[in-house]
């Protein structure tokens, strides 16, 4: 039976060290959190990190928008915050309605107050192994598998997913750790086969059940970044949960594995922000 890995707790302990360092150091930091429209699962996504800010001692603004702002509204918006002083981190809330294009956006944000890592500056950084942020949700996943013991160095590490928030960033971190690493996506062939070979077996795809156990090896690190709906409305991860962790070694349950994650290094990415700008 797997161990189940505690994300809130391994969490936690992120947030706590950001809120020492601020405290210790008497730091103001501060974050932009911008929201455009009215998609509920952002909205609850905002308030999640701005709960988390309050906690780590960081000052967050909020900038709602109707759903009715132009691309130009919103470049206007980020340009202001680039040239505030007083804001050292700026996180514009995806998905953006469709008429704006989000990689427009994303390209204006300055690279130093990037804490989501999603500008290409930064993606490049990453991709050499010279980096001041690196995305949330993947170095949230690799505090995780630090916090199980187990080291990638060596291990056959398999990543379902190649989006450019999750999955890529995601097989980049494993490598940067001497893991041997596959992608896999909608294309890939013998796709159950691929994956259970993995020693960490990493799920980024976003459906229900998609993880079956005949495609876990038995003693795997079995994470799950997936956030789903199942038939009854409730909040599931990737992975077919009660029959995996009958097979795996460690298991992220969801909700409580890789989402509080996220939040928490955003949180480490804001103070590093105003660290690398002071
Ligand atoms: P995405 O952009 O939709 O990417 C999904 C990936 O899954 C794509 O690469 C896709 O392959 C692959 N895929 C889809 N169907 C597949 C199949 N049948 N077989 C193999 N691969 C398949 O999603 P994302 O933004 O990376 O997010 C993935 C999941 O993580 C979502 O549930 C999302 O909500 C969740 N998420 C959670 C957090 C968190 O904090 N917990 C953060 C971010 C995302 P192709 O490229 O070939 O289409």
């Amino acid at each position: 039976m797997a161990k189940i890995i505690d994300g809130r707790a391994v969490s936690l302990k992120v947030k706590d060290s950001v809120k020492n360092e601020i405290a210790e150091n008497k730091l103001d930091v501060s974050l932009a959190v911008v929201i455009v429209g009215d998609n509920s699962a952002s909205r609850i996504y905002v308030n999640n990190k701005k709960k988390a800010c309050e906690y780590c001692g960081i000052i967050s603004h909020e900038y709602a928008l109707p759903e009715s702002t132009s691309e130009d509204e919103l470049l206007q918006l980020v340009e202001a915050l680039n040239n505030d002083d007083k804001i050292n981190g700026i996180l514009v809330q995806l998905p953006l309605p469709k008429h704006i294009n989000e990689n427009r956006i994303i390209e204006r944000i300055s690279p130093i107050k990037d804490v989501d890592a999603f500008h290409a500056e930064n993606v490049g950084k990453i991709m050499i192994g010279n980096y001041s942020f690196l995305p949330c949700t993947p170095a949230g996943v690799m505090e995780l598998i630090h916090s199980t013991g187990v080291l990638v160095k060596g291990k056959e590490c398999v990543v379902i997913g190649r989006s450019n928030i999750v999955g890529k960033p995601m097989a980049m971190l494993l490598l940067h750790e001497d893991a041997t690493v596959t992608i896999c996506h909608s294309k890939t062939e013998n796709l159950a086969e691929v994956c259970s070979r993995a020693d960490v077996l990493v799920s980024a795809v976003g459906i229900a059940e998609f993880v079956k156990p005949e495609m876990v090896k038995q003693g795997a690190v079995v994470i799950d970044v997936g956030m789903n709906r199942n038939a009854d409305g409730k909040l599931c991860g990737d992975v077919c949960f009660d029959e995996v962790e009958k097979k795996a070694s460690f298991i992220t349950p969801v909700p409580g594995g890789v989402g509080p994650m996220t939040i928490a290094m955003l949180m480490k990415n804001t103070l590093m922000a105003r660290k690398i700008q002071k």
